[in-house]
């Protein structure tokens, strides 16, 4: 089904064999693999398991993910980049993204010579359907990216469109759900893989999970795109200690989830706070763990708050977001003194 979406020199690659790869069951004595046979207790002398096959069982289990449908990345960045090399022929594919969006699809295509097709959201920040379908059947793009909720505004879009495009779009269509987690009744795309196997999902340990350092993303795919990812990626592409940061956020998970249940409060108070301010335009609702705002002069406010020591991203820059700032929830304290710095702006 995918074979012909494949490009050629993926779909005939011979993967690296890794030492680990080849030996399974039970040994006390390893001399496969060059590594040193000093490394005190974490086992960090080891090469990693290139499947990450204890992570992935853990995922099934806390998040229901089925095992053969799974495949963890160095964070989603590396899934984004790999699919790209997998689908897309440098110099004559292309990729669709809708505008405003996460920037990270673009800069992977363009190291990769792929192009990309923009196509604008509406100017109430929707996924525009019919511009996007017109957009599928005229250019064919290898990869349609659909972030929801997406990055930067918050929004979820409604999954029956996704589902809709994704069933014109004779290509892979990709759903980054990285914030899944923030979203109120949010539906995932993950349960119409089975009925349509050219959707894949992306999801993260970055943000509802707490473990950005330890760059863990997760394809959730047909089995047949997995094999593939396998047998493409770089093969200890997630270190040890990476899979052990996965795997003690698992086993935190009503942990994570509480702080979920905090930062959805922490935004909604937000929102309803930056509604007060009389130099704020508008607020963009967020089903995300950062809110989007319009002010009279973003620039002007991004230089105050930095002034006073509190970052924020200005995403002026980019289309139909002029005048907009990007703000992260962050604890309750963050949140007083962002507070009382915007309460001190009179702009
Ligand atoms: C933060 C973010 C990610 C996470 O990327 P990682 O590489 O997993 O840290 C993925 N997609 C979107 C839209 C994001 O905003």
């Amino acid at each position: 089904m995918i074979d012909n979406l494949l490009n050629p020199w993926i779909k005939d690659l011979v993967p690296y064999s890794s030492a680990r790869s080849e030996f399974s069951g039970k040994a006390e004595i390893l001399l496969d693999a060059n590594e040193s046979w000093e490394g005190g207790n974490d086992g960090i002398n080891r090469y990693p398991d290139p499947l990450a096959k204890e992570l992935r069982r853990e995922i099934e289990r806390v998040m229901g993910i089925p095992y053969e449908m799974s495949a963890i990345g160095n964070g989603s960045d590396e899934v984004i980049d790999m699919l790209i090399r997998m689908f897309c022929c440098p110099g004559r594919d292309s990729i669709m993204i809708e505008r405003p969006t996460y920037g990270t699809y673009s800069v992977f295509a363009s190291t990769s010579n792929v192009s990309v097709i923009d196509v604008p959201l509406t100017p109430d920040l929707d996924l525009d359907e019919e511009a996007m379908m017109e957009a599928i059947v005229r250019k064919k793009p290898k990869i349609v990216f659909i972030c929801s909720p997406n990055n930067p505004t918050g929004r979820v879009y409604p999954l029956e469109k996704i589902v809709r495009i994704a069933e014109i779009n004779e290509g892979i269509t990709a759903v980054d759900e990285a914030y899944a987690d923030f979203a109120l009744n949010f539906e995932s795309a993950i349960s119409y893989i089975k009925k349509n196997p050219r959707i894949v999902v992306l999801r993260t340990f970055s943000k509802a999970y707490g473990k950005a350092g330890a760059r863990l993303g997760i394809l959730v795919s047909d089995p047949e795109i997995q094999k593939v990812f396998m047998k493409a990626k770089p093969p200890y592409n997630v270190s040890s200690p990476a899979e052990k940061a996965g795997l003690d956020a698992l086993s935190e998970y009503d942990e994570a989830m509480e702080r979920v249940r905090e930062t959805i409060a922490r935004r909604n108070e937000l929102t309803a706070f930056l509604q007060t301010l009389p130099y704020v335009v508008r607020v963009f609702p967020s089903e995300a763990n950062f809110v989007l705002v319009r002010v009279s002069d973003a620039a002007a406010l991004y230089s105050y708050l930095l002034e006073m020591g509190i970052v924020v991203r200005n995403r002026s820059s980019d289309l139909l977001l002029e005048n907009t700032l990007r703000i992260t929830i962050g604890s309750e304290m963050e949140m007083e003194k962002l507070k009382e710095a915007l309460n001190g702006w009179n702009g």
